[in-house]
């Protein structure tokens, strides 16, 4: 009987693993299509100084327009895009697209600061690295200062020699880098001293309840120390309430990100309620 049971089990949980094995061919394929069929595209969340309050740049986050599914977060593609060898095409267009949108606000006159894009480990371990952030620059004419790189310790510590040199090549031509989700990895201060980020993006998990948890409190501080003491930019996300903001500020934080501030939002929308104007907007001969 007890066998029999055993068996049951086993059955069941190798039908629940192929029904989810399936699902996640299923979304594979379909990513496949979505790329062609351009279904995915970029929403903006700004970064604002929190002294000043004055926005200091964007990151890009992707979605996607699933034809029966509707809106889809990276949360629910993004890993099975990385188990399913979907990863490189995707990140290639996140890219791509970020680079021409740069330019089309820089050439429109709207002042954005940088545009931050996730990067994933393939991209960064790519013996081509340095190369390919430098050919989507100029194939889109986004400029190398308009571009902060962020990754996650996880990446970071995995970074050989190569992919070192490749960090410093880009930073010395004005590309920014920033590490991600800090403080939930394994990264020791030795990674983040020889790598030359510029910025450390203090995890959510640790701002959410940093005015009441003394624990996440005393991480936060530490990491904006560190920030300081290695000459790091301190960037906190999750921000949703002004309690928080008020502890970051307290603390030195430089930067947030967040609800408080704003959701990622439509390119229009940004454009219209964030972004400023340097120049009245030059009308380009193009026949229209
Ligand atoms: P992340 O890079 O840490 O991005 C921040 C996430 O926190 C975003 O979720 C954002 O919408 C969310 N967020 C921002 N402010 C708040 C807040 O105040 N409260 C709460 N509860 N959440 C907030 P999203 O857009 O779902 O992205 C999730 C993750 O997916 C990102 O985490 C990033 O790791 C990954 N991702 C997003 N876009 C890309 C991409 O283009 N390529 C790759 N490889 N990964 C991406
Ligand atoms: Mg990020
Ligand atoms: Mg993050
Ligand atoms: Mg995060």
């Amino acid at each position: 009987k007890a066998k029999e049971a055993g068996r049951g089990t086993h059955a069941f949980f190798a039908e629940a693993m192929t029904e989810q094995l399936r699902h996640e061919i299923q979304l594979a394929s379909e990513l496949v299509s979505a790329l062609e069929r351009e279904e995915l595209w970029l929403h903006y969340q700004p970064q604002v100084d929190l002294r000043s309050g004055a926005l200091v740049g964007v990151e890009a986050l992707v979605r996607w327009r699933h034809p029966e599914r509707g809106l889809l977060h990276p949360g629910a593609f993004i890993e099975v895009a990385e188990r399913r060898g979907m990863i490189r095409p995707i990140s290639a267009w996140v890219l791509e697209a970020v680079c021409r949108q740069a330019r089309a606000w820089r050439e429109r006159g709207l002042v954005f600061g940088r545009v931050a894009v996730n990067l994933c480990a393939e991209q960064v371990g790519d013996d081509a690295f340095a190369e390919q952030i430098l050919a989507v620059l100029e194939r889109t004419g986004a400029r190398p200062e308009e571009l902060e790189l962020e990754f996650t310790e996880t990446v970071l510590i995995q970074a050989d020699a190569r992919t070192q040199a490749d960090i410093i090549r880009l930073s010395e031509i004005g590309v920014r880098f920033a590490i991600d989700d800090f403080g939930t990895g394994f990264s020791s201060l030795q990674y983040l001293r020889n790598l030359r980020a510029d910025k450390i993006k203090i995890d959510r998990e640790f701002v959410k309840d940093v005015t009441h948890n003394t624990s996440d409190a005393e991480i936060v501080k530490a990491t904006i120390a560190l920030g300081a003491a290695l000459g790091l930019e301190t960037i906190a996300e999750g921000v949703e309430t002004e309690a928080q903001a008020a502890f970051l500020r307290g603390h030195g934080c430089h930067q947030v990100q967040g609800f408080l501030y704003a959701r990622p939002l439509e390119p229009e929308v940004l454009e219209r309620d964030w972004l400023s104007r340097l120049v009245p907007t030059p009308r380009v001969a193009d026949g229209v």
